[in-house]
């Protein structure tokens, strides 16, 4: 743990967790935000901020985006900081306070009363960074241990990424490409993405894990779906019949068991959660860690 500039950076989850039950809250908190930063990006991590902050790299950044707020929309905190969010989580895992908790962020217009924003350091949209485990492991304990602390459960009513809603601060319950303000915190996040079906598939239920075991479920092994249509999903393992619903493209789903060899087909299938089922064929579908 490392104070400087009023804020502090938090060198394992442990100290987090320390810090946060210590914590007194005295307005109401029922929304947790999920963003990433976007710009700063890995690249800016690796090239930039090691150059200018040397290994003070997480209070060097979160610093300077507290003189950004401050000259860009002069909200402060009532405690002397203007940064937009309350925790940033970096790609090291490390995570820094921002805003005091007791103030309202600059999130999500129309969602920020009685919320806590935090920001991931990157850029996840596709094709851009590739998450570490480390950060993954913090933005999971991280979300439970706020759950914990407020008494939220893991589901879209209290915990919500920004793309599922518009710039006028529309609810839209989901990201759409031609609707959403933006696609943060990125159409790749944590290699699941940011649709409302990734979130309930994936997101939720590890830090709904991380709040029961105390721990991120680094062996959970998913389905990806690399095609360009939506696949099938299946209640049984049959290709025949029982469609249920579908995996779009880039989405990913928890594999429990297989391929396994299926009646009637060359083609095998994995069997994921709630008992349901999708094609192995590898022309659709990528195993992935998370
Ligand atoms: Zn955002």
């Amino acid at each position: 743990m490392k104070k400087e500039f009023n804020f502090i950076r938090f060198d394992n989850i442990e100290e987090f967790e320390t810090w946060l039950k210590n914590k007194k809250i005295t307005r109401k908190i029922n929304k947790l935000q999920v963003h990433h930063m976007y710009l700063p990006d890995y690249n800016t991590w690796k090239n930039v901020d090691k150059k200018v902050y040397g290994d003070n790299r997480e209070l060097g950044r979160t610093k300077s985006l507290d003189d950004y707020g401050k000259n860009k929309w002069h909200f402060s905190d009532n405690h002397g900081h203007f940064i937009a969010q309350h925790f940033n989580i970096f790609p090291n895992g490390k995570i820094t306070t921002g805003r005091d908790l007791n103030s309202r962020p600059i999130g999500i217009t129309n969602w920020n009363e009685g919320a806590i924003c935090v920001e991931i350091y990157g850029n996840f949209d596709l094709k851009k960074d590739k998450m570490t485990k480390e950060q993954k492991e913090s933005i999971i304990a991280l979300y439970a241990l706020l759950c914990k602390k407020f008494n939220l459960k893991a589901n879209s009513k209290y915990i919500r990424p920004h793309c599922w809603f518009t710039s006028s601060g529309r609810y839209l319950g989901d990201f759409s490409l031609s609707k959403s303000a933006k696609t943060c915190p990125g159409t790749n996040f944590m290699d699941f993405g940011n649709s409302r079906s990734a979130f309930e598939k994936n997101f939720y239920p590890l830090i709904e894990n991380y709040m029961k075991n105390k721990t991120y479920k680094s062996t959970t092994k998913m389905v990806k779906n690399i095609s360009k249509e939506n696949l099938n999903i299946r209640s049984s393992p049959s290709f025949t019949n029982n469609i249920i619903t579908t995996l779009k493209p880039g989405d990913s789903l928890t594999y429990i068991d297989g391929p396994l060899t299926i009646k009637n087909s060359t083609t095998k299938m994995y069997k994921c959660k709630n008992n349901t089922y999708i094609t192995a064929n590898p022309h659709y579908t990528k195993i992935i860690e998370i």
